[in-house]
């Protein structure tokens, strides 16, 4: 008969003792080390919509979709991380201006799925301001307001900022603001995109 050799024979008394190295999965669930890279995951209440993430992203795994007037009659922007795309390399979170929390790698390894069509991506949606003059986009709310701390009393200097911060507070309302619809100087009192502030502002009306 062959005898163990020395070091086997101390590896089987210690696992005797201690227990096994492996894991008894899948019967019981795996516990990744605590630096495992595993799938980003978006933080709806850190996440401002800004971009940056997906300007960023090597392998063009975040992607985003703008939904004007939706089915309940608002507009949003819809934020979209293909996980079957990604080579979680952490570049969306080291570049997330949301204090790097607006999406974060997770410890999240088990990403199998049937219906790859259906189940490869995760979205969150965040909530567009519009130009009241022409409708185009101007940022995500959220944003706007991320902006709006950041410069502090400067956001006094550009109604924008300031109206998309009291309409979310509800001291302003949305259909207040559009009932000034003379096309003229009080315009600037408005929610503009960069073109429409120029245009109320040269304007002599
Ligand atoms: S981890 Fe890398 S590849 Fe994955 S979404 Fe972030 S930047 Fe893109
Ligand atoms: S806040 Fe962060 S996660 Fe959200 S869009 Fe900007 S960079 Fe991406």
């Amino acid at each position: 008969m062959k005898l163990p050799k020395l070091r086997e024979l101390k590896e089987a008394i210690t696992a005797l003792i201690k227990g096994p190295y492996t894991s008894r999965f899948p019967k019981e669930p795996h516990k990744p080390h605590p630096n495992f890279r595993g799938q980003p995951k978006f933080n709806d209440q850190k996440c401002v919509g800004c971009l940056a993430c997906e300007e960023v992203c090597p392998v063009g795994a975040i992607a985003h979709k703008d939904v004007l007037d939706g089915p309940h009659g608002g507009s949003y922007r819809v934020m979209i991380h293909y996980t079957d795309t990604c080579i979680f390399c952490g570049q969306c979170e080291a570049a997330c201006i949301s204090d790097h929390q607006g999406i974060k790698l997770s410890n999240d390894w088990e990403l199998s799925f049937f219906n790859r069509k259906r189940e490869s991506y995760e979205t969150i949606e965040k909530e567009l301001e519009r130009c009241e003059i022409c409708g185009e986009v101007i940022a995500c709310r959220d944003h706007l307001h991320w902006i709006a701390e950041k410069i502090g009393e400067l956001t006094y200097s550009s109604p924008t900022l300031y109206l998309s911060r009291l309409k979310s507070l509800k001291i302003v309302d949305a259909n207040i603001i559009s009932a000034l619809k003379d096309q003229g100087r009080s315009d600037r009192v408005k929610i503009l995109c960069a073109r429409c502030r120029r245009e109320t502002t040269l304007t002599t009306k």
